[in-house]
């Protein structure tokens, strides 16, 4: 019998082959004491397993630019902060001297101390944090004891599905792409590190499967789909036809999907739709060229900030926002300004603790607080709007003051350019990230303030449903068809267009086939989407009449339940489009 889970999906791909369990965690440490006479050289064992620590990770590092590129090495930055990071040094050193503890118990001591501290923010990105803790830890503690590298576990043997509790950076990286089939895990979500990496890398990976360490053994065979996010163990010859046959239709689906770029993004009765891309890296704008974006919607900018030890400066962000408007010209290059706190902390804001640090120090807050990290972001937008219609989006809006605040900020800002002759563009766009219940609510009073907006439904979900967006336990009430969510994004759009004033949606809904048909049906003709998905919206969008999703829209908003919703969508959508071959977690192609 096979058993099948679902978690999230964090890197495409469809790999079958036997299980490889990777028990690579935190070694035990024995509780030793010394004698006086071995404190020094303790103090001076625990320093040569430091250093050697730091020279193997900027191995690493440096093998990852070669191999990935340097925004995958900068995941290194952080655990090579904390090596040089006194907390970690003088707590550890005074543990060898004052409780005579041996070097590697101390070090596991401090650090198990810092564990405890962040653990108790109750965070989802400080366990992305933890995660580089704990890679950390494994490596200096394997050196201290004697160990073998954590690495050495992952390259060799038959290739295999490699499943864990969790995994590192540092593990993920010295992978064999040939040798690893796929990545199950329990822990970690899209935005771990190693998610990242695992992309970057082409393997196939899931997270999110609660207790899967449990369910499987060595040798097992399995089926990782991380398109859909779904492991099948022990699969039967139903299972493995199912998944190959899917294997052979994205192959085929993607084929054509590159054809679909270069066509014109239109209903089949001819509305036109602002179809553009949402970025997280400067990089990935000719790759959305390529995919037929018609701008860019969302140019998150936290790359410039996460993981890093000090604050980006001017120039270098005007040389990344430049190299976006240059790729788009006479397109909307929608920059938003630094969306830190709640899963995303840079180490130099030194950010306290929270309890809820989704409801926290977040966003728009921090940067009108921190006017030294936000003016210097602002003059770099300003600056690039030369180069194109550069527009400004800020997210986390509740109020008006707010955005008046950004917009003094913003006049002082274009002063101090003109005064010393710089060139920028004054009729650049203001507008905010609708995400809140509070923004939605208070649209028409915030229209009057803005030039457009942009609702952000991964947060507006989040925030309505009061679910965690990055809980992978709550991944199923995670739903952005409830009604709530639906009749909230119809008050926005209506209210935008009374104003005049753009509205678009730059959430994973808009990257939904579903979604993308509600969205149109609710009159939001502007759409901005991951741009591996350009063209799977696009063919969406091309193989339907507005007429039909604005009557399938009025049915969606009377419709009592998130089901009920769907139900009504699928409905108007009717055959027009195989949603069996689509990525997302609302697909209804998920094979039973
Ligand atoms: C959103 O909240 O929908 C959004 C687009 O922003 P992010 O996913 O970066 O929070
Ligand atoms: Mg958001």
């Amino acid at each position: 019998m096979s058993t099948v889970r679902d978690g999230l999906p964090v890197s495409e791909g469809i790999s079958f082959g036997p299980v490889r369990i990777l028990r690579w965690g935190v070694p035990d440490v024995p509780h030793e004491t010394i004698g006086e006479e071995q404190i020094e050289s303790e103090v001076a064992r625990f320093h040569e397993a430091r250093d050697w620590a730091q020279r193997r990770l900027l191995e690493i590092q440096e093998g990852t630019e070669e191999r990935l590129g340097s925004l995958e090495a900068r995941i290194f930055e952080p655990q090579l902060l904390m090596l040089e990071d006194t907390e970690v040094l003088e707590g550890t050193e005074r543990y060898i001297r004052e409780n005579r503890l041996t070097a590697a118990r101390a070090f596991h001591w401090r650090m198990l101390e810092l564990q405890a501290l962040w653990v108790r923010t109750a965070n989802p990105m400080v366990l992305d944090r933890l995660n580089d803790l704990e890679d950390l830890m494994s490596r200096v503690l394997r050196r201290l004891l004697g160990l073998p590298e954590p690495g050495d576990m992952t390259g060799n043997g038959d290739p295999a599905i490699l499943v864990a509790r969790n995994i590192t950076p540092s593990l993920t990286v010295q992978m064999d792409p040939e040798h690893t089939l796929g990545i199950a895990t329990e822990q970690g979500t899209r935005t771990s590190h190693w998610a990242i990496l695992a992309r970057s890398m082409g393997i196939p990976a899931v997270a999110g499967l609660v207790d899967l360490t449990g369910l499987t053994e060595d040798g097992e065979q399995a089926i990782v789909d991380g398109r859909i996010g779904r492991i099948v163990l022990n699969p039967d010859e139903r299972d493995r036809r199912v998944y190959q046959q899917r294997k052979v239709r994205i192959r085929e689906w993607e084929d054509e999907l590159a054809a679909i770029a270069r066509l014109d993004a239109v209903t089949l009765d001819g509305q036109p739709v602002a179809l553009r891309a949402n970025l997280d890296i400067p990089a990935e704008a000719h790759r959305a060229v390529e995919h037929g974006a018609e701008g860019v919607g969302l140019f998150r900018t936290e790359f410039l900030v996460v993981g890093r030890s000090s604050m980006p400066q001017e120039e270098e962000q005007y040389e990344a926002y430049r190299q976006v408007a240059d790729a788009f010209p006479n397109r909307a290059v929608v920059i938003r300004t630094f969306d830190l706190g709640g899963d995303k902390f840079p180490m130099f804001l030194h950010m306290p603790a929270e309890e809820n640090p989704f409801l926290g120090w977040r966003a728009i807050r921090v940067c009108l607080d921190r006017l030294e990290l936000f003016r210097p972001q602002l003059r770099a937008i300003l600056r690039a709007t030369a180069h194109g219609d550069v527009r400004i989006l800020l997210p986390l809006v509740n109020d008006v003051e707010e955005v008046v605040r950004v917009r003094e900020l913003l006049s002082e800002e274009e002063d101090r350019l003109r005064r010393d002759g710089i060139p920028f563009h004054s009729g650049y766009k203001l507008g905010i990230l609708v995400e809140t219940p509070a923004a939605a609510l208070d649209a028409a009073e915030l229209a009057r303030h803005c030039d457009f907006f942009s609702i952000g439904t991964n947060d507006l979900v989040q925030y309505t449903l009061a679910v965690d967006r990055t809980n992978a336990r709550l991944s199923n009430l995670y739903n952005p068809f409830h009604p709530s969510v639906v009749r909230q994004i119809h008050q926005v759009s209506r209210v935008a267009r009374a104003a005049g004033i753009e509205v678009s949606v730059c959430g994973e809904l808009a990257a939904n086939p579903l979604g993308a048909f509600l969205l149109l049906g609710l009159d939001i003709t502007a759409l901005s989407v991951a741009w591996p998905s350009l063209p799977e919206v696009k063919k969406v969008i091309r193989s339907f009449r507005i007429e039909v999703a604005r009557e399938a829209a009025r049915k969606a908003l009377a419709a009592p339940t998130s089901a009920a919703v769907t139900s009504c969508l699928v409905e108007g959508l009717g055959d027009a489009v195989d949603l069996s071959a689509f990525s997302g977690r609302w697909s209804l192609s998920i094979p039973s």
